[in-house]
């Protein structure tokens, strides 16, 4: 028989289950509790329950542990980078970062990506597979567990495309946020897409305050769909409006991303383009400096064009911040750390090798 994927199962579900095989429902109250809340990874250290029933855990689910591979640290800012293996071997990228109002964890939602954006490393390589919500879930937990400190807001904008793995997401999202669990406030969680019309108006509806992010790049059409194949499917208009819809299903006001590519979208009448387009939509802009990615010649804009692009914003009066990059020395862009690693493994020789940190060691670097 196949194993079940405990780790991803609601209290409500493990429950059902577990007074079905005749346990009381307090039991269940319990290994809920161990998986996540105190974050443990064997039946084996759950101390209070009785040895038959750890090994007849044991015989019908399996616990979801990711497995670090690399841990970069960021000596500018504390930033970590980690790299984790999934049980068939497959890796993934989640980053840990601290501001003044709390610790947040960006973690990914597939291993791989097919949505083909141009500037973005994690769809190099195509979709690899979905992730279950435990292994979204674990992202979080394992680097919970290995800073010692609270994660108090999620972001998924690791690789993949959330919307593309809708069920496992909105499992991930109950989870996280569960009391019984780490009881992240959905608040804190932000949901990032590249413009997927039909998952946005889904998530509207699913009562979940959570913050939509949504990948722009471009305030028109044409521009929007030399970087972002996706935008051939869902036409801007149809996009805005399935984010205004969620502004008004959920009172949750928009972040709109722009990563600035210089020449191609940011000039001032890119600007100025934006400002229109966004106008009454609740919502703020978060301009990133394009990250460069060895596969495509995009270059990041000049401070100075950021800086213009952003006083045109405001002017029209446009909220609109610029992302601090955190981690500098450590990022390559999204997603370059693990088709470096893929990369790695097919040609050793021409893979900068980093060390392969063991455990124990992970503190230290
Ligand atoms: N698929 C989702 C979430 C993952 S990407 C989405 O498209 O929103 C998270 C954000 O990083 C997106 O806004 C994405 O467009 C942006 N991004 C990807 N590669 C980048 C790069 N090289 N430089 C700057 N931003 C990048």
């Amino acid at each position: 028989m196949d194993l079940k994927d405990i780790k991803s199962l609601t209290l409500e579900e493990l429950t059902l289950q577990l007074t079905e095989s005749g346990f009381p429902p307090f039991r269940a109250r319990q290994v809920y509790q161990w998986l996540h809340e105190k974050l443990r990874d064997r039946f084996e250290d759950m101390t209070n329950l009785p040895e038959a029933m750890k090994r007849q855990l044991a015989e019908r689910f399996f616990i979801t542990a990711l497995q670090p591979v690399e841990v970069k640290v960021s000596k500018l800012d504390g930033t970590r980078k980690y790299l984790f293996a999934l049980s068939d071997g497959i890796v993934i990228e989640s980053v840990w970062m601290k501001y003044k109002h709390g610790n947040s964890v960006c973690i990914s939602s597939q291993a791989g990506c097919r949505m083909g954006c141009r500037f973005c490393a994690s769809t190099i390589l195509g979709l690899e597979r979905n992730l279950l919500p435990s292994e979204m879930l674990d992202q979080v937990y394992q680097i919970q567990k290995d800073t010692g400190e609270r994660v108090s807001n999620v972001v998924v904008m690791g690789s993949g495309e959330p919307m593309d793995n809708y069920e496992n997401l909105i499992r991930f999202i109950r989870l996280l946020s569960h009391e019984k669990g780490l009881n992240i406030s959905q608040r804190n969680i932000t949901v990032s897409t590249c413009g997927i019309v039909p998952g946005i108006q889904r998530l509207a509806e699913e009562g979940l305050p959570v913050t939509l992010a949504l990948s722009l790049h471009a305030p028109s059409d044409r521009l929007r769909q030399e970087l972002m194949p996706i935008a051939r499917k869902y036409p801007l208009k149809e996009v805005l409006k399935a984010c205004y819809g969620y502004y008004e299903r959920t009172g949750r006001r928009l972040t709109f991303e722009y990563s600035l590519v210089k020449g191609v979208n940011d000039r001032p009448e890119e600007a100025r383009a934006l400002a229109s387009l966004l106008k009454g939509m609740h919502g703020h802009v978060n301009l990133i400096p394009v990250n460069p990615i060895q596969e495509r010649d995009y270059r990041q804009s000049s401070l100075s064009n950021i800086q213009a692009f952003k006083n045109v914003l405001e002017k029209n009066e446009i909220n609109v911040t610029i992302r601090r990059e955190m981690g500098r020395d450590i990022h390559g862009a999204c997603g370059q750390l693990r088709s470096q690693y893929i990369r790695g493994k097919a040609h050793p020789e021409a893979f900068d090798k980093a060390p392969i940190l063991q455990s124990e060691d992970r503190g230290e670097v």
